[in-house]
């Protein structure tokens, strides 16, 4: 069985002609994390016993012709995803001993296909950051080039997928974390129209951004993940009602905002991402130069708009309800003693902005601008798709970085440009891999991004699946 190559699809024919057992299966998933996690550190928790009780259960559904997409599939979780009875903590100090006490609607569409959940990944604590150096309990390291960061905040997810420690991940993205690990590490990385999965029981960051998505080999993996995943749910106010997929005809046209990507873009990854126009345009498309002139205030909405929402989101972290408990003798002493043993340097940077952009004296000037700006770039998106089937960036400015190399923030931050556009729009968008720099002797990844008009996810998986055969 050999790991590097595999991917669902495969796996999937090859335990229904029973080639490998599903418990062969998350076996050698299991051999390969004990042999490569020590250095990677893709993983906070590994559950070896409860990984085989699932393969096994599994292999008879199998037997018994009881078969899913996901059936025997084994699948790395993102830590603020809830599986009933298991430890969640955002890879947090706040949430070090906090047990979910339910099941995510995602986890539960896996379990019911009898998916096998190997582990937990780390990630940026909270999923505030870009590199998951923000994890309180170590960083990870990046396969392709382990002096360099897997990107974030699903850099967990995307290091045991890159690492062939987990035939595909869960990552959530509210600014680009799964999309930029996976250009990062050179994965497939979805992020699916606002309300299209459900947010329900994912621990929310900026609940007007946050989408759970695949990360996975190939972009056929990535659809028949975000088959399973989507869908909709009483339980998140925010779902969208299941409609037929309308097949709108293709304009055969892609558009290319120019200007927004000129500065400060690495000029090896612009060079890929020509080339990457170039196929398209092998492929009959006709590329175009598209005019966007809000989405450069992408990045200032969108760090607005998300400390806002995350400062409100974190206030339930007040050492009475959840997790870490720090004793002093009133209760305004517990909730200060609490959140500043809990969170880290990062997190509280975040809740002091957002408290402050929100704080009466300011909301005006900070953020009800912000979400006015907000409308403008959804408005150029809008527009945009009224000529272009979807809109292509390259996902990052730049490679991987080395570790420390992004220790001002906003420096990380600026990782987030191309990347912040469709969550603040609410449109899909995907990377895949667009070829390679050569860095220090590192060969290193880069990610393609496509984005596409609300639900129309098909469009990224059919411009995508044309690239990967170009
Ligand atoms: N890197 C971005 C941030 O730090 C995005 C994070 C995310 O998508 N969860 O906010």
């Amino acid at each position: 069985m050999d790991l590097s190559k595999l991917t669902i699809a495969a796996a999937r024919q090859d335990l229904d002609a029973k080639k490998y057992s599903a418990l062969d299966l998350t076996n050698a998933y299991l051999d390969a994390i004990a042999q490569k996690d020590g250095e990677i550190h893709a993983y906070l928790e590994v559950w070896k016993d409860s990984a085989r009780e699932e393969a096994k259960r599994a292999d008879a559904m199998i037997a018994k012709g009881d078969i899913y997409p996901l059936t025997g599939i084994p699948l790395a979780m993102k830590d603020n995803i809830l599986i009933e009875g298991r430890t969640a903590s955002s890879a947090s100090k706040i949430l070090e001993n906090y047990h979910a006490s339910y099941d995510s609607t995602v986890t539960e569409k896996m379990k019911a296909q009898g998916a096998v959940f190997l582990g937990r990944t780390n990630m940026d604590e909270f999923a505030m950051g870009s590199s998951t150096e923000n994890s309180a309990y170590g960083t990870t390291k990046n396969p392709r080039d382990t002096k360099r960061v897997p990107g974030g905040s699903s850099g967990g997810s995307a290091a045991a997928v890159a690492s062939d420690m987990a035939l595909a991940a869960l990552g959530s993205d509210t600014g680009g974390s799964i999309r930029q690990p996976a250009s990062l590490t050179g994965l497939v990385g979805l992020k699916p129209t606002y309300g299209a999965v459900s947010r329900f029981g994912l621990m929310a960051m900026g609940s007007s951004l946050d989408q759970i998505g695949p990360l996975t080999k190939t972009v056929a993996d990535s659809k028949i993940l975000f088959d399973v995943l989507k869908g909709n749910d009483p339980r998140d106010g925010t779902s969208l009602p299941d409609v037929a997929s309308i097949a709108a005809p293709q304009k055969k046209v892609i558009g290319v905002p120019r200007s927004f990507l000129k500065e400060g873009t690495d000029p090896d990854v612009l060079a890929r991402f020509e080339e990457t126009l170039k196929k398209l345009e092998k492929k009959g498309y006709e590329i175009r130069d598209v005019d966007m002139p809000n989405i450069p205030y992408s990045l200032a909405v969108y760090y607005i708009v998300m400390p806002a929402e995350a400062s409100t989101n974190l206030s339930r972290f007040d050492g009475i309800r959840y997790g870490l408990s720090a004793a002093a003798d009133d209760i305004k002493s517990v909730y200060g003693k609490t959140r500043a043993a809990g969170f880290g340097p990062e997190v509280r940077r975040r809740i002091i902005l957002g408290s402050f952009v929100l704080s009466a004296g300011y909301a005006d000037a900070y953020y009800r601008r912000a979400r006015a700006v907000r409308e403008l770039i959804r408005g150029d998106f809008l527009r945009a798709f009224q000529s272009v089937d979807a809109v292509v960036t390259p996902t990052c400015p730049a490679p991987a970085f080395t570790f420390g190399s992004k220790s001002d923030p906003v420096a990380m931050y600026i990782e987030d440009i191309f990347s912040v556009p469709a969550n603040l729009a609410g449109v899909p968008a995907i990377s895949l891999p667009m070829g390679t720099v050569v860095r220090d002797g590192s060969t290193l990844p880069t990610g393609f991004q496509i984005l596409a008009p609300h639900t129309r996810e098909d469009i990224l998986f059919k411009i995508g699946q044309e690239l990967e055969s170009a």
